[in-house]
């Protein structure tokens, strides 16, 4: 008995057939479940250099080992393929319950490949999987897709869909579960170009049967009183992530008028006591008691009129510093008008204010925009300009492609105000005033995320936030326990509490693999999923020159940020050098077939060694010397 199933299915809409198959067990003693799993289907499967928009791309949607338990936090689910907005692997994680009626339904992971001709949607039930007509369902947003299935194939249908940008093919159009969405890197639109509107299940309940059933009950039952008793939980409980807002503003990381300075005067207005007076219910995920979220009143919009589970802290940010923005209720109501068009509120919210710069230095005027004054704070016009992106039309269809490549079709320079890396639109963090966490976005194998590894030392005062020397180790670390939760998948949030012995015992209690009780073995898996993640992108071109912050992180002084103000990130190239050694990467940031044998990733030998832009065959070492 274990808790992962070893099965996935897989589903070529090409030819509307499936099959299921056997996960082989190296596959799960060196990758896990979850991200590790996906990030290694995704190497073996993808040919180098796809278009991540053509059929031959596939679409991975992927539950953790210890989803579906019963263990509080562990029931999001992910979604991997190659990312229309960065051309490197992604991974995107999700809450809601589609992941737990995945298992139930008996799969760790569902591979979806091939194009169908025309829109069809997916539904799997005890009879088998269905391909079934989506003519009627193309246009819907979630709520009235969601509800459609539900009359259709029963009230306990869950399903992973796309909105009306999807299918639009805006390239950061998000997958929704219920309330909540796998958001960044545009897998709802890789989904899009599918021709695939949703992935529905309605199954019996068949809880995951763990391989030491009491010892596993006592690490619940732990664990339980671990979250009863902590204060984190307490406030992820209360306020949710909108607690996030005043700490950054203290330390000056607010991002604010696209990326110019970091504070705001007037944080009280966008403060988690804020948001937490507006908050009418709790919301969270399946087996969770943080329940961080909250619904709250959306005031107009396609969703006026109803209650939506949110912001998060990543959408304040967007739709408020940001854009000059601080009305606690635009924010509420831009985001369920992301939702209902479903599209990423961060890489929505930081298009919108690279085009405000624009307007501000009088590069773009309204003639360029179709009459919308974009100037900063103009609530009226960047909640039309949302939905232009949604609808892909007008000066939305220019920004629906993503910063990096609007910037690329206006020229003129203007890539200097497009605050993105690899192609993703930057978080809620300024990096000028938090160095490592600079590095781990630079270095991110998905581009400027802040999920890919947080410093929280930089954060709880371990670490000094703008010192730029002696973080390469730090960041490395953080990824490789970034990518083992990923591999489980633990909720950043929800995870309170527990640590890396503690998933040891849990691994081992709910499966039985030996491997999973050793510590030192879950950082080298975590380890191995980073560096796996970055042969794939080595093979797309990607190495260090692509290791890197927009110009203004570089050069521009950090304007208004209390503690950080006047900062820039001086040295990333030491950064990188140390970051590399850290992990075993020659100068070029490419895996060195030392590490690569150590790690037993002998999969990606042969790619490693051909590959023109490795400058040295051999790694650097552990101890950074040659
Ligand atoms: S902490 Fe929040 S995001 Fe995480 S699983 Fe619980 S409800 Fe979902």
């Amino acid at each position: 008995m274990s808790t992962i199933t070893g099965r996935l299915l897989r589903i070529n809409l090409n030819d509307s057939s499936f099959k299921e198959e056997k996960i082989p067990r190296r596959h799960i003693t060196r990758f896990i479940s979850a991200r590790g799993l996906g990030a290694k289907y995704l190497y073996d499967e993808l040919t180098p250099g796809i278009d991540p928009l053509c059929p031959e791309n596939k679409l991975m949607l992927l539950i953790g080992a210890l989803g579906g338990t019963g263990l509080q936090g562990f029931s999001k689910w992910a979604v991997m393929s190659k990312s229309p907005l960065t051309g490197t692997i992604f991974r995107s994680i999700s809450g809601g319950n589609f992941g737990v009626w995945m298992k139930h339904a008996g799969y760790d992971l569902i591979i979806l490949e091939g194009k169908a001709t025309a829109p069809i949607y997916i539904h799997i039930d005890t009879d088998g999987v269905h391909f079934l007509e989506a003519t009627d369902l193309w246009g819907l947003e979630y709520r009235q897709l969601q509800t459609q299935l539900r009359e259709k194939h029963g009230l306990h249908t869950e399903s992973a869909c796309i909105g009306p940008a999807g299918e639009k093919l805006v390239r950061y159009a998000v997958i929704h579960s219920g309330e909540r969405t796998a958001s960044r890197g545009g897998m709802g639109t890789v989904m899009g170009s599918k021709n695939l509107k949703a992935v529905s299940i309605n199954v019996p309940i068949k809880k995951p049967a763990p391989f030491d059933p009491e010892a596993f009950k006592g690490l619940i039952k732990t664990q339980v009183s671990i979250l009863k008793e902590h204060p984190r939980k307490q406030t992820m409980n209360t306020l949710g992530t909108p607690y996030i807002t005043k700490i950054v503003n203290i330390m000056g990381i607010l991002p604010t008028k696209n990326y110019q300075a970091g504070s705001i005067p007037t944080i009280e207005d966008l403060s988690g006591d804020k948001f937490f007076e507006l908050k009418k219910s709790r919301a969270g995920c399946y087996a969770c008691m943080t329940r961080c979220g909250g619904m709250r009143e959306v005031t107009q919009g396609p969703l006026r009129g109803s209650q939506i589970d949110g912001p998060e802290y990543e959408t304040i940010f967007a739709f408020g510093p940001l854009l000059g923005l601080t009305d606690p209720q635009f924010v509420i109501d831009a985001n369920a008008l992301c939702d209902a068009y479903g599209i990423d509120t961060i890489s929505t919210g930081v298009c919108i204010a690279f085009a405000c710069e624009l307007f501000a230095k009088g590069i773009i005027s309204s003639a360029d925009t179709g009459g919308l004054e974009l100037t900063w704070g103009n609530k009226e016009d960047v909640f039309s300009l949302i939905e232009q992106i949604g609808k892909r039309k007008g000066f939305g269809r220019l920004l629906g492609d993503g910063v990096k490549k609007a910037a690329e079709q206006m020229g003129d320079g203007t890539d200097a105000f497009a605050m993105h890396i690899k192609g993703l639109e930057l978080p809620g963090y300024e990096p000028r005033g938090v160095k490592g966490y600079a590095l781990s976005m630079a270095t991110s194998n998905i581009g400027g995320s802040h999920m890919y590894g947080r410093p929280r030392e930089e954060f709880s005062g371990q670490a000094d936030p703008l010192v730029e020397t002696g973080k390469g180790d730090l960041i490395a670390r953080v990824q490789k326990e970034q990518a083992l939760e990923d591999s489980l998948i633990a909720c950043t949030f929800g995870n309170t509490g527990l640590d890396t012995a503690m998933y040891a015992r849990l691994l081992f209690a709910a499966t039985g693999i030996d491997d999973f009780g050793d510590t030192a073995n879950l950082l080298k898996i975590g380890e191995r999923i980073v560096c796996i993640e970055r042969c794939f992108n080595v093979r797309e071109g990607f190495g260090r020159k692509d290791d890197t912050l927009p110009e203004r992180m570089r050069k521009e002084p950090l304007q208004q940020a209390g503690p950080a103000t006047d900062q820039m990130v001086v040295n990333l190239e030491h950064l990188l050098d140390e970051y590399y050694q850290a992990l075993g990467y020659t100068a070029e940031g490419i895996p060195g077939i030392e590490r690569l044998q150590e790690l037993d990733l002998p999969e990606a030998i042969e790619d490693m060694k051909t590959h023109p832009a490795t400058d040295s065959l051999e790694s650097p070492g552990r101890d950074g010397q040659p």
